[in-house]
């Protein structure tokens, strides 16, 4: 079990290389295949077990074969610029929910890392301050969007600005978090779709839930939330 032998492609493995990664950790053992497979992922990960790689090493890789392809499709930047009457919004491929914005910055940083030098673009977009600057990076293209809760559903509800259809892979880090009281309801609207905010086919989205903790109460959402897809529970 090397990241040599994990088939990732060139780029891929240069920048695990330049991250200064040598051997998967556990976690990423395990999420690298059963991501490459197709499976919706369900991991038990603490934070430093190297989970945060575990999955964008996996799902950026899957995506990279395709990226030229999916940059050419994304809506054009410098149509908006110039006034030209084509609304510009970002159809991530990826989102990745994080309960906190510390969490969010964190996991932007090494999302930066693993897209150098590929057509994929990531952005971080989390509430406490003013949207505008995070509006503008959205606008410019976004491949992989890595989001606090609450902004999230903001942006969503400005279909000028993000869309889900594209979305591919949806990943909650600290997902037990989201079993807070505070979250719950923003949990069941992002996982439910909420109507038009996921309007994507469901079959075509893989489902990535870490989580520090393993709670029944987390187990029964896992299953009812996965129940339609390849939940592998392990
Ligand atoms: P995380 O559990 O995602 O918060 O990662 C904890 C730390 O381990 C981060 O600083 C990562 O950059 C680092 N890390 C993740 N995977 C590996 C690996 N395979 N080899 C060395 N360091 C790693």
């Amino acid at each position: 079990a090397s990241f040599e032998t994990a088939g990732l492609h060139p780029a891929m493995l240069n920048n695990v290389k330049l991250a200064g990664y040598e051997t998967p950790t556990p976690i990423q053992r395990y999420c690298l295949p059963a991501i490459k497979m197709g499976y919706d992922v369900v991991a038990v990960a603490q934070t430093g077990s190297g989970k945060t790689a575990a999955y964008l090493i996996p799902i950026l890789n899957q995506l990279m074969g395709k990226a030229k392809k999916l940059a050419a499709t994304r809506p054009n930047p410098a149509a908006f610029r110039e006034g030209v009457d084509q609304a510009v919004r970002a159809e991530p491929l990826v989102v990745i929910v994080c309960p906190s914005r510390e969490l969010a910055v964190q996991v932007f940083t090494e999302a930066r890392k693993f897209c150098y030098r590929t057509m994929l673009r990531p952005c971080v977009i989390y509430g406490g301050g003013p949207s505008s600057e995070q509006r503008a990076q959205l606008q410019k293209g976004c491949d992989v969007l890595i989001a606090s809760p609450g902004r999230l559903i903001d942006f969503m509800d400005d279909t000028r600005l993000l869309t889900l259809r594209r979305v591919r892979y949806m990943v909650l880090d600290e997902a037990d978090e989201m079993l807070h009281d505070d979250w719950k309801g923003d949990f069941d609207t992002i996982m439910s779709g909420g109507g038009e905010l996921l309007p994507i086919q469901r079959g075509n989205v893989r489902y990535m839930l870490f989580s520090a903790t393993f709670p029944k109460q987390f187990r029964d959402l896992a299953k009812n939330h996965l129940a339609e897809t390849h939940v592998r529970l392990r």
